[in-house]
């Protein structure tokens, strides 16, 4: 999922992320531009906690469902 550029940004080139997992204690994420991939906090975005983490953890159970 991609979150907002106001909520975070990549550290390398600034440009849009796209958040491919998470953990108990980091988001992992990659660069759309530079392909930097790197695992984050997950305060590292503003709502981080609150509105990236719990639906990429809910993309993932479901994931491993199917
Ligand atoms: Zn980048």
């Amino acid at each position: 999922m991609f979150p907002d550029l106001i909520d975070g940004k990549c550290r390398s080139c600034g440009r849009q992320l796209n958040i491919t997992g998470a953990d108990d204690v980091s988001l992992h994420v990659e660069c759309m531009k530079c392909d930097d991939a790197y695992c984050v906090e997950t305060d590292a975005f503003i709502d981080g906690r609150i509105k990236y983490r719990p639906e990429i953890m809910a993309d993932q159970e479901l994931g491993e469902e199917s």
